[in-house]
């Protein structure tokens, strides 16, 4: 199975108590202009040529699904497709207290907590904030270069709904290469080996660039196969505001012929997207964005509005659902979103069902017992 039943319960109960009684609150759109700020960006409402905009199927229905929680940005390294230590350069060394960390997760009430950063793992309280987390009931990934596992395992409990996710984007030479430090691979490697002995879930994490060579990818899943890595996430790079200066990320276009056999992989290889996501990369399905599925907390407060986009800071929760123009967003709507096919921006209309074909609920359960 690709996720323990238990979760996939949880998880699906969630999705169906929400989309049956809406939280009013996060649902009111009082989106308001910045005019202060003169860098903003002005939607203008037409869309894009031959695009008809369609009304977004779950606008009134918004709500959480994996919260993205980045305690800080530090990092040890300097990955080369990473946008965050170049968009928060300013406030590199701030963090987040352990109470901020867990009353956003508290006012946002999301299922499951993706940590990410920065390297989370050199969050002084780390083990503590897990914990804490694990207390209240979530599912955790815990995004991580795979460097410090070793040394600061000791500080965390083996739990059925908490996942080591390391990154690993090629072999040890590319790998390496994609992270600008040798030795980075094999750190990682003995952290996997390690956490898995000790009775740790854990995923791997590959973003695909324009460069990757899918067959290396399948090689990286056979050599890790030793471990019995529990699963493996896979997202195709594509060049987004705080980075799009690079060569090294893909249209649209080239992410469909990048991921055209990832059908083969999924039989293969353990795969934890979902096949209605998969359909969307290779370009036999239109999803909406569902940016807000996955909201992201980090020192300057609510990010909207996505992961990779930033036009706004919020204070609230709350005030990230109803005061960003979310029907402004996604492909043919923002030239910033024309070749976005991102796992926090779609995965969650996969999992909402948005689009859904009468086939989807089979493909998914042969998909999750597989
Ligand atoms: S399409 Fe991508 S970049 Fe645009 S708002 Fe959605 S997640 Fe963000």
């Amino acid at each position: 199975m690709r996720f323990p039943l238990s979760q996939a319960a949880d998880i699906a109960t969630y999705i169906a108590r929400n989309k049956l009684r809406p939280r009013p609150e996060w649902q009111n759109n009082v989106a308001v202009s910045d005019d202060a700020n003169p860098f903003r960006i002005i939607h203008t409402q037409i869309p894009a040529a031959g695009h008809e905009r369609k009304p977004h199927p779950l606008i009134h229905k918004r709500f959480p699904l994996v919260m993205m929680l980045e305690p800080l940005h530090a990092c040890n390294l300097t990955c080369t497709g990473c946008g965050r230590i170049r968009e928060y350069e300013s406030t590199i060394s701030e963090r987040l207290t352990l109470a901020q960390c867990l009353a956003a997760v508290d006012e946002c009430g999301a299922p499951v907590v993706s940590i990410c950063g920065g390297e989370p793992m050199l969050y002084p309280e780390i083990g503590k904030l897990c914990a804490e987390i694990l207390s209240r009931g979530k599912y955790i990934q815990l995004c991580t270069n795979g460097m410090f596992i070793v040394k600061k395992l000791k500080e965390f409990k083996a739990h059925p709904a908490f996942v080591f996710n390391v990154h690993l984007d090629g072999m040890e030479k590319n790998h390496d290469l994609a992270v600008e430090r040798e030795g980075v691979f094999r750190a990682a490697i003995e952290g996997i080996r390690i956490a898995k002995q000790r009775g740790f879930r854990v995923y791997t994490n590959t973003t695909v660039y324009k460069e990757t060579d899918m067959r290396e990818i399948c090689e990286l899943y056979e050599y890790l196969a030793q471990f019995k890595v529990d699963g493996h996430t896979i997202s195709p790079a594509y060049g987004y505001s705080a980075v799009n200066d690079r060569e090294i990320f893909m249209t649209r276009d080239d992410i469909r012929e990048k991921f055209k056999d990832i059908d083969k992989m999924a039989k293969r290889f353990p795969l934890v997207s979902t096949p209605v996501y998969m359909e969307f990369l290779k370009g036999d399905r239109d999803l909406p964005c569902t940016a807000w599925g996955n909201p992201t907390y980090n020192v300057k407060g609510w990010k909207g509005p996505c992961y990779l986009i930033t036009d706004a800071h919020h204070k609230t929760f709350e005030e990230l659902m109803t005061k960003t123009p979310w029907e402004n967003y996604g492909a043919g709507n923002d030239p910033r979103c024309e070749d976005c096919m991102v796992h926090c921006g779609y995965e969650p209309s996969s999992a909402l069902g948005i689009n859904a074909k009468i086939s989807d609920p089979f493909k998914t359960l042969s998909w999750l017992f597989s």
